[in-house]
């Protein structure tokens, strides 16, 4: 019989406070019921698990241990989804990290991520000069307050990643479809500061959001539609809305309501299947599935088939919380697992609303050797099927 040999837990009052203060006491409410662990998607994969619950617990003593899983930690949100007090787990991650930003004891790669957001503007190291080269022969204008309704953001994704410039071409051409008069701040636009705030560099993140905060006003911006559910999270949770701040909405968001108001319809795409991936972004921290299935909903001949874990409980691609910045092996993506499934649903479209679940499903179709199927975004999508004015849509007030 094996002699029980507890664990000593050497408690540092110093160290207490730092942690405490880092994720603002945030763990306290978990009663270690194990649920977060047992959702939490790293399961599915080859490598080891998250113990989140070990993670709350080190939070609550303020005791070390936790780094390793802290950097992997998607911030997907599928473990606080299911958390029956409500313990908002992904927020004590990122003050974790917060903490190894503070320590300098963050993995090696991420202080080159925040030296090409302080010099570039993006996450990338892509040059600045670059950042409207998405937008090239769409004739699209500098945003003006005096005639533009709402500012186009395309996010630093879409502005510079090959892939990801077609959906940001293909949002703007529904705009331009819908008549919806808009703008881009062109080579001025700044990163919206998720890069720092999904890798838990808030202090960082602050600096940009002040900064922004002043170039939009003073460009009199007061409606934001982005492109991406991550820019549409930081706009949303870290900018303010009141006096002097300005709206946010994703592009799904706009175009369900186009439609709604009809100042856009749809040709059709007969005989086409799709299945759809809800970014968590928009799922799980906004509770938004139901634009994206309105839009499709709108399409007339398109068939949806939904995969099992859908909506609220979709599953994460792997490319959040600033995993896109970080290395994963193949035998640990998501992705691959998410791509059987959607194949699973005999589609011939996968499609989704997020720059970042694109390239991660793209991946992931490869190594799933689904090569029937096709990653598509929803812009794109709504742009095979033909969008046009219906003859009695009147214009006046469209994306307002
Ligand atoms: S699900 Fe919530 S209460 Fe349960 S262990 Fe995880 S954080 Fe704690
Ligand atoms: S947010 Fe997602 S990846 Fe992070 S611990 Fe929770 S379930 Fe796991």
């Amino acid at each position: 019989m094996t002699a029980f040999a507890p664990e000593v837990i050497l408690l540092d009052d110093d160290r207490w406070d730092r942690v405490l203060a880092a994720t603002r006491g945030e763990a306290a409410a978990c009663f270690q019921c194990g649920t977060c662990t047992a959702v939490c998607p790293w399961g599915l994969v080859a490598g080891p698990t998250i113990g989140v619950r070990s993670v709350m617990r080190q939070a609550q003593l303020g005791v070390d241990g936790w780094a390793e899983a802290a950097w992997r930690c998607t911030t997907c949100g599928a473990c606080e989804a299911r958390c029956p007090h409500q313990v908002p787990i992904s927020d004590v991650m990122l003050g974790l990290r917060k903490l190894a930003w503070d320590e300098g004891a963050v993995p090696e790669g991420l202080p080159s991520v925040m030296w090409d957001l302080h010099w570039d503007g993006n996450p990338w190291g892509r040059p600045p000069s670059r950042r409207s080269a998405w937008a090239a022969g769409l004739d699209i204008p500098h945003f003006d307050p005096a005639v533009h309704t709402a500012l186009l953001y395309i996010g630093c994704t879409a502005s510079y990643d090959r892939r990801a410039q077609k959906v940001a071409r293909a949002v703007a051409g529904l705009l331009q479809a819908a008549n919806v008069p808009f703008g881009t701040l062109g080579d001025d636009e700044p990163c919206c500061g998720d890069p720092a705030r999904s890798l838990g560099n808030a202090d960082y993140l602050a600096e940009m959001v002040a900064n922004n905060s002043r170039q939009f006003r003073e460009a009199g911006v007061t409606n934001v539609v982005t492109v991406s559910p991550h820019c549409y999270d930081t706009f949303a949770r870290h900018y303010d809305s009141g006096e002097g701040g300005f709206q946010v909405r994703h592009y799904s968001q706009l175009l369900r309501d186009l439609v709604a108001e009809g100042s856009v319809a749809f040709g059709g795409l007969d005989g086409q299947t799709v299945t759809f991936h809800d970014p968590c972004y928009l799922a799980r921290h906004h509770d938004e599935t139901e634009a994206p299935r309105a839009v499709m909903a709108s399409i007339p001949g398109l068939a949806l088939n939904e995969m099992s874990r859908s909506r609220s409980e979709t599953l994460c691609c792997g490319g959040g919380g600033g995993r896109m910045w970080m290395e994963t092996p193949a035998s640990d993506r998501f992705a691959e697992s998410r791509a059987r499934e959607a194949a699973g649903t005999g589609a011939s479209l996968l499609a989704t609303t997020c720059p970042h679940c694109i390239a991660c499903l793209e991946d992931g179709l490869g190594l799933a050797g689904a090569r029937d199927l096709k990653v598509i975004d929803l812009a794109e999508l709504a742009m095979l099927a033909g969008p046009f004015q219906p003859a009695a849509a009147t214009n006046e007030g469209a994306g307002q």
